[in-house]
């Protein structure tokens, strides 16, 4: 048995799936509650603040932490605490009956009590031309990992969020000029992202306007762009509706695309976990951790479409173990009672 690459065929009590601030949390009062977790890391270790830069506004840290070093210490927490971590990404999850059954993308399996899924949410992309072919190439969903590479070039930021904001702030330490696009004339932005993004002289705007076709190739990396703006906002909606609008071409040499993020739950789309229209997985009465699945509680960004902070993150990372520790506790004093209906679980 090598549980360290997931092959384990032992029933775990508590998987948790995703590494991110939500994961970790759940993984550290899991952990301290003597439940051994094991906490899988997939396709984005360490979740969306291993992308950021400096976090702000995360209790206890007056004078900021970065990302990166937030997320190291709580994996640190958690395996001082009995967590143990491994690679792999889940392709198919058996929930019906218990345990639970995750297929990995490298063919192992693990066999869980119960399930916290914390899986977060990865970059949306906006759906221009050629995103495809020169995503990498010029285009990225990370100022952060990208940025560096774009010194002296004039580069557009899409969005009106916070998260573009910030790609935009940090770009002008490389860029020569940095421009955000966004499809309405109002940023959806907190004020004081936004006022430190307004006042910055690096930065410009272009309202009411989307990016339609980016240019260049794999070779070349991003040259242009090809804009389109309607004084409504919304420009590609209007040339749906047949609406007449003003394109542009305008020479760039990177794209960052702050636009938000999708809920990762395609491995639960043929489970009885209830999803709401955008992904997000569904808790009951908007109160517990728990889904719709007897045993399985969700965390984090993926069940959270409001407020996506690192700190209701992490808050809603130990309501899931906690939740989880008690439905433990719940069946296991069940199953010790007489005449008990509680399904018996195989544990080899
Ligand atoms: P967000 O708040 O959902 O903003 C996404 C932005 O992208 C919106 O302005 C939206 O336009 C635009 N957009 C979405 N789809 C688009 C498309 N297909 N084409 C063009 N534009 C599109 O996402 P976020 O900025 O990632 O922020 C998510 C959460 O994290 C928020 O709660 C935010 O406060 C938080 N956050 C905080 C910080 C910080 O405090 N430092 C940093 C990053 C994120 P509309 O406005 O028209 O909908």
């Amino acid at each position: 048995m090598n549980e360290e690459s997931g092959r384990s065929t032992s029933v775990r009590d508590v998987v948790i799936v995703g590494s991110g601030v939500a994961g970790l949390s759940a993984a550290v009062y899991a952990a301290r509650a003597d439940l051994e977790p094991l906490v899988l890391e997939g396709p984005e270790p360490g979740g969306q603040l291993t992308l950021t830069t400096d976090v702000e506004n995360y209790l206890g840290f007056p004078e900021g932490v970065g990302g990166m070093e937030l997320i190291q210490r709580g994996k640190d927490q958690a395996r001082n605490f009995g967590a143990e971590f491994s690679h792999g990404r889940v392709e198919r999850a058996s929930l019906d009956e218990r345990p639970f059954e995750l297929d990995l993308a490298n063919g192992d399996t693990l066999r869980a009590r119960s399930l916290i899924v914390a899986t977060g949410a990865s970059a949306r992309w906006v759906g221009a031309e050629n995103e495809d072919e020169l995503m990498g190439y010029g285009l990225s969903t990370c100022a952060t990992c990208d940025g560096a590479f774009h010194r002296g070039d004039d580069v557009l930021v899409i969005g009106g969020g916070d998260s573009a904001m910030e790609e935009a702030l940090f770009l002008t330490k490389f860029a020569d000029s940095v421009t955000i696009v966004h499809r309405r004339d109002e940023l959806r932005a907190s004020d004081i992202m936004a006022r430190r993004a307004r006042e910055h002289e690096t930065i410009s705007f272009r309202w009411n306007t989307e990016l339609l076709e980016i240019h260049g190739s794999q070779d070349d990396g991003v040259t242009g762009v090809t804009l389109v703006r309607h004084p409504d906002g919304h420009p590609k909606e209007k040339i749906d509706a047949g609406e007449d609008v003003e394109y542009e071409t305008v020479d760039v040499g990177g794209i960052f695309y702050g636009v938000g993020h999708v809920p990762n739950t395609d491995f639960l789309a043929d489970t009885a976990v209830e999803l709401d229209d955008a992904g997000h997985v569904g808790t009951l009465d908007g109160r517990t951790t728990e889904t719709s699945v007897d045993g399985v509680f969700g965390a984090g960004d993926v069940m959270d479409p409001e407020y996506r902070q690192a700190i209701t993150a992490a808050g809603t990372g130990s309501m899931a173990a906690l939740d989880a520790e008690t439905w433990l506790e719940e069946r296991a004093v069940a199953e010790t009672q007489p005449g008990s209906v509680v399904e018996m679980e195989a544990d080899d």
